[in-house]
Formats: C-alpha cells, sequence, structure tokens
C-alpha cells in the first residue's frame, strides 16, 4: 500500500493554516499527527490533493489550567501527553486513563486529541468523556473563532460542523463541580482494539444524593451521544441500585447501534445498559475526578 502523489505545507500560524485550506478548497485536508489520514490515503478512501501539516504551530500543544477558564487542552497534545499532564492528571484523571487505554504507545506519541474530535469516528475514546465533563470546543479561520459546546460538533460518521477553512485549536473544559468521572472502554481486545461501546460519566455527588450527572455513549450512533433520560432519572435523587439498573435500560433505550463484525445491534444494546450501570456506580463511589 502506497502513498498517492499530493503536495505538501507545513503552515507557520494558524492563520496561515486557514488561508490555504480557503483558497485551495476541499481538496486540500489538515494533517496532525496523520494516524487516521495516512492509512486512508494509503487504502484509497481519502485522496487528498494537498496536505497541511499544522505539527510546527507550538501553541497548540499546551495543557494549562485557569480558574475562571479551567483546562485548556491545545489541540495539537497527543494522547501521551493527555496521558502524562500533570494539570490533567489532577483534576481529570478520567481523561487520562481514557488516553492510557487508546491504541499502542506509537500511535499515542503522534496521534492527537484535535485529530480525534475533528475526524469525527463515532467510536473514537476522547468524545465520551469529554463530553460528559461537558467540554467546549475552539475554531478558528483567518476571520476569527467560535466556541461551542463539543457535543454539538458531530453531525453523522466523518461529519461536522467545522467549516473548510477552520482549525479546531482548543478543547475547554470548565469548572464543573464534578465530584467523580471516568470512561470504560468495551473492545474486543485489552488494548488496541476500538471500542464496540464506551460508556463516559461525570457525577456530582453530595453524600448519597446526586446533584448532577451526565452521561454519554460512544460507538452507538452515528455520532457521540449524551442520554439525557436516564441523567434526568437519577438527578436530585438518591442512588440506589435500581435506580441504577434503571438509568442502564434507558441509556440502551437511547442509542440506536448498527451491527457490524464487532458486534450485533442488540449485543451493543445490552453491553450499554450493563457499562453504564457500572460506570455510574464507579464515577460516583471514586470520586475519579
Ligand atoms: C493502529 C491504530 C490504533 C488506533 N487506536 C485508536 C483507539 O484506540 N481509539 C481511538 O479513538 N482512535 C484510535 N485510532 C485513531 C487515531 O489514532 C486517533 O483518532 C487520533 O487521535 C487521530 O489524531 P491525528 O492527529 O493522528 O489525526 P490526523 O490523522 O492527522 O487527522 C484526522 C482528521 O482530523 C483532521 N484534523 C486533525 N487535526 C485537526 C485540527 N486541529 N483542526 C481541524 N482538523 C483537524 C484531519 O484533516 C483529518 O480529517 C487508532 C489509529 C491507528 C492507526
Amino acid at each position: 500500500m502506497y502513498l498517492p502523489d499530493f503536495d505538501y505545507y507545513a503552515a507557520a500560524s494558524v492563520e496561515e493554516a486557514s488561508n490555504l485550506l480557503g483558497s485551495l478548497g476541499p481538496e486540500a485536508k489538515i494533517i496532525a499527527g496523520g494516524t487516521d489520514v495516512l492509512p486512508m490515503m494509503k487504502q484509497g478512501t481519502l485522496a487528498p490533493k494537498v496536505l497541511i501539516s499544522i505539527t510546527r504551530l507550538n501553541e497548540l500543544k499546551s495543557i494549562t489550567y485557569a480558574k475562571e477558564k479551567g483546562i485548556v487542552i491545545g489541540a495539537l497534545a497527543t494522547h501521551n501527553e493527555v496521558m502524562l499532564s500533570p494539570v490533567l492528571q489532577g483534576k481529570y484523571m478520567s481523561v487520562c486513563e481514557t488516553a492510557h487505554h487508546m491504541a499502542n504507545n506509537q500511535i499515542r506519541n503522534i496521534g492527537t486529541i484535535g485529530g480525534n474530535i475533528a475526524n469525527a469516528v463515532p467510536s473514537a475514546d476522547f468524545l465520551p468523556i469529554l463530553i460528559a465533563l461537558g467540554a467546549k470546543i475552539t475554531l478558528q479561520n483567518s476571520g476569527g473563532s467560535r466556541s461551542l459546546p463539543l457535543e454539538t460538533f458531530f453531525m453523522g460518521p466523518r461529519q461536522s460542523v467545522i467549516k473548510q477553512d477552520e482549525i479546531l485549536t482548543e478543547i475547554i473544559i470548565p469548572e464543573n463541580g464534578f465530584s467523580g468521572s471516568t470512561y470504560h472502554k468495551f473492545g474486543l481486545r485489552r488494548s488496541g482494539a476500538l471500542a464496540v461501546v464506551g460508556v463516559a460519566v461525570a457525577v456530582a455527588m453530595e453524600d448519597n444524593l446526586c446533584k448532577d450527572v451526565r452521561i454519554a455513549l460512544g460507538a452507538v450512533a452515528p455520532t457521540p451521544l449524551r442520554v439525557t433520560e436516564a441523567e434526568e432519572l437519577l438527578k436530585g435523587k438518591e442512588i440506589t441500585d435500581a435506580l441504577l439498573e434503571e438509568a442502564g435500560r434507558l441509556a440502551a433505550a437511547g442509542c440506536s447501534p448498527i451491527s457490524d463484525v464487532r458486534g450485533s445491534q442488540e449485543y451493543r444494546r445490552d453491553m450499554v445498559k450493563v457499562f453504564t450501570r457500572r460506570t455510574l456506580r464507579k464515577a460516583i463511589d471514586n470520586g475519579h475526578v
């Protein structure tokens, strides 16, 4: 499998990358780590005439915290940088653990969190946990920038609201008062496998009272999704096993999985029910934030 011919630009700024995308049109594509783009080009499922690399944009690599804004993760932070970030380890270990369970060490060294999001694949691992934590993203072009909740970014498999000339520059996890969060990836192997089902939970508990909860699912619908009926069931209630069981049932009813080689529709629904209950319990019990 060889790469087809293409032209290559290494952008020196977000503005330059955006201008190139705008002037060259849909034949041009951004490349960050290239762990999605290059295999697709080799397989012939993607054939851009121009690749615009953004890997020199060091301003998109940092992971910082400010009280008024929350945690700001640059789109070019690699999975290993996310995993090892002291800022994230101190506030949201669940995000570091998500990175830890992705791919293999080589891919984690070059694959970026921005690429994981911009790719808009329903099974991508960062999406459920970031949605559960209420993350926002910033999209920038030469005209300015806009911020939107991550959960509104996706339109379908590999489809999003990003415009042709926009670059995803940062992911922001605002201060949200959650006492625990966790992501459970269920794959067919322990490592290097895509999620068959992904469940993420962020919860704000006061003793045994659920003050707030967000539940996000991956790999069981055309886009990652929140299961708000299950969330509403739990909010304001004392948590019991029966309530968690019912939340699992509502989550399973709220998703729309496909059948493929990795699992049937029915199997995925059953796994959503089981793992929603277990992931809720884990987030509630261990105060993972
Ligand atoms: C062996 C292997 C194992 C993998 N395992 C996993 C796994 O366990 N879990 C998982 O979720 N994924 C996995 N992946 C997929 C991939 O590694 C991730 O999705 C990765 O995060 C993609 O990031 P990247 O920087 O390599 O993206 P790229 O390949 O560079 O780009 C991906 C897409 O996003 C666009 N893009 C990238 N950055 C930006 C930006 N800042 N602004 C706008 N558009 C942008 C590109 O144009 C392209 O369309 C795996 C891939 C491989 C090859």
